[in-house]
């Protein structure tokens, strides 16, 4: 008897015949075949490649606007004396656009970004909508004439964002390296490539339960999830874990548990990946993506090892961190000077992750450099010794606290010197402030003057070496406590003695524990303009290098009356930032 025999019996029947169910039926063959024409599974996985030459597409404009800016950031730009033109008065209604935030309860819960962003994320995910659903039909009539074209093509979507999400997440990545653009910024967009991959997973999964249930109930949909060979199956557990990444990294759980995110997130990642080469199972060009997203993954950390942390640089005597010298500071702050070599570059507004073995050897924060490197003081190549990077740490909840504790305990801290490990520099900007603005206006909170003074600094330089169109520096420090100005009085001494002091204006608000704010808020003082607050005397004082104000300035009617430049760059960072 011939292999077909046993099946004669169902070979003829129609298509409507619950028997009729596989190839070895003519009906079902023919549809099957029909239903593969008309849409056929491998058409599907171009969609994964639809993605990638999107993001490629929008890294090589980064990167022309990359290349622009750096070709503008080596001429010096004078300022206009005809008027501002109309190109600059657009980019001017670009930014102002672009930079704000949406701010609410349910914005700071989801860290929604800023317009600019926003605005990219939502370009995104209209492409992502329209690739996935504007090819019709979702189904195949039965699930056995192949998986129903709507998730093929959004589970290789999904596949393809994942190199994506790996080159946006690393401290060191191509992305960066290519568009200029810093880790932290390119974070976020990790966040939402993350929220798309789990929604187009999601996408994916829905039609593998519908199409048998449509088919046969629940008896069908299982027998089809434990089929041999199936992929039902193996897609759970990664589905889950990818639930798992983007619910825990929504910002307001991943701030509430910060350590266990960090100790989960890359785990959990490498886990998911691992399962992801399992589901795959090498159809078609899958394994590509995977491929890449490893081979981006391996290159960020070992560039970042062996490059980036000076601990283990390629260049240097491993496992031996820096000398560091910790003071205490008032307002729960302190100051770290670390001792570097002179072969260690860095940029004004770059930030670095400290550790500090003596307090813990797992823990690793990032902190922003406020010194500038010690060839920047001078036009000439010196040679020195060593440098300092200085940090100023507020203390918050773990490792800070533990940091100003241990500092205020040690007796001797000032002379006393610690061994701490520098994993950096990372980020900055690509533009060099005093070269582009005639005015530079920095607002800072609390800490947040770390990130200012190293900018200022930079500026005062250019200036007083005459090669800054920068021609005066503001600076609106708000402080709880009138002492805290003491922190950075060193750096603003500096910043007043390289300008001669003409150029700048400093004015320090003191909005807490003040006895002037208490009697300004019980007579119901309106929030004064920058005018008013220079003309007035009552509640401010002379400090030596700056005003210094007993109340909260309204930045918004402050401001305005501060601008006297025509290219003005306000620069802000709050200790919260
Ligand atoms: C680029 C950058 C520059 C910074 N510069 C300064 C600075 O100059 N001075 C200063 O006082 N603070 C700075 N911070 C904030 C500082 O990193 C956090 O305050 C500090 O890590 C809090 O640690 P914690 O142990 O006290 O609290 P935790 O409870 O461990 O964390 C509190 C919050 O700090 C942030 N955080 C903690 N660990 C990390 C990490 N490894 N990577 C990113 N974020 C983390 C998270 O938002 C977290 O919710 C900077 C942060 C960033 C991202």
């Amino acid at each position: 008897m011939g292999p077909n025999s046993s099946l004669g019996n169902i070979t003829n029947l129609p298509l409507s015949d619950p028997k009729c169910n596989s190839d070895a039926c003519l009906a079902f063959k023919a549809g099957h075949l029909a239903s593969q024409a008309q849409i056929s599974w491998a058409s599907q996985f171009l969609y994964g490649h639809y993605i990638t030459w999107y993001y490629l597409a929008i890294i090589f404009l980064a990167m022309l606007v990359y290349a622009h800016k750096l070709v503008q950031s080596r001429r010096l730009v004078s300022v206009p004396s005809n008027g501002t033109s109309v190109l600059n008065k657009a980019l001017a209604f670009v930014r102002l656009i672009s930079y704000r935030r949406i701010h609410g309860r349910l914005a700071n819960i989801i860290g929604l970004p800023s317009l600019g962003m926003l605005l990219f994320v939502l370009i995104t995910c209209l492409f992502l909508l329209l690739l996935a659903f504007i090819q019709r039909p979702y189904y195949r009539l039965h699930r056995g004439f192949g998986s129903p074209p709507l998730a093929v093509r959004t589970g290789l979507m999904a596949i393809a964002l994942t190199p994506i999400i790996v080159a946006l997440a690393g401290k060191v990545n191509f992305i960066t390296i290519l568009t200029g653009i810093s880790h932290e910024k390119l974070n976020v967009l990790h966040r939402y490539a993350s929220y798309m991959c789990l929604f187009l997973s999601i996408v994916h999964t829905v039609p593998f339960i519908v199409a048998p249930l449509k088919d046969g109930g629940l008896k069908q949909l299982h027998k089809q999830y434990y089929k041999k060979g199936g992929l039902e199956f193996t897609g759970t557990p990664p589905l889950g874990i990818l639930v798992g990444l983007c619910v825990f990294s929504i910002p307001w759980i991943r701030h509430k548990s910060y350590s266990f995110f960090y100790r989960l997130h890359i785990p959990l990642y490498v886990t998911y990946l691992g399962l992801i080469f399992w589901h795959a199972t090498q159809e078609l060009d899958s394994w590509a993506y995977l491929w890449a997203t490893l081979a981006i993954y391996l290159a960020s950390i070992t560039s970042r090892a062996f490059v980036k942390c000076q601990s283990f640089n390629v260049l240097r005597p491993w496992f031996q961190g820096y000398s560091a010298h910790l003071t205490p500071l008032s307002g729960d702050m302190t100051r770290v000077d670390v001792i570097v070599s002179t072969d260690f570059k860095w940029k004004a507004g770059q930030h670095c992750w400290l550790r500090f073995p003596h307090l813990s050897i797992l823990h690793n924060h990032p902190f922003t450099i406020a010194s500038l490197p010690k060839r920047a003081f001078s036009n000439t190549e010196k040679a020195y010794d060593d440098q300092t990077l200085r940090f100023y740490i507020r203390s918050y909840r773990g490792l800070t606290k533990a940091l100003a504790v241990s500092t205020e305990k040690s007796d001797q801290a000032l002379d006393r010197a610690y061994t701490i490990h520098v994993d950096g520099p990372y980020g900055g900007l690509i533009a060099d402030l005093s070269s582009r603005y005639d005015q530079l206006i920095f607002v800072a909170g609390g800490g947040g003057i770390s990130a200012c003074l190293p900018l200022m600094l930079q500026a005062a330089i250019k200036i007083s070496q005459g090669t800054a169109s920068t021609n005066s520096i503001h600076l609106i420090w708000m402080v709880r406590e009138e002492m805290h100005t003491e922190w950075a009085r060193e750096e603003l001494k500096t910043v007043i003695s390289l300008t001669e002091g003409k150029l700048c204006e400093f004015n320090f608000f003191v909005t807490d524990s003040s006895p002037a704010k208490s009697s300004l808020r019980a007579s119901g003082a309106v929030v004064p303009s920058a005018r008013e607050i220079q003309a007035s005397t009552a509640a401010s004082t002379a400090l030596g290098i700056g005003q210094l104000h007993y109340q909260r300035p309204f930045l918004l009617h402050f401001l305005p009356g501060m601008i006297t430049g025509r290219r003005v760059m306000i620069f802000g960072k709050s200790s919260k930032d």
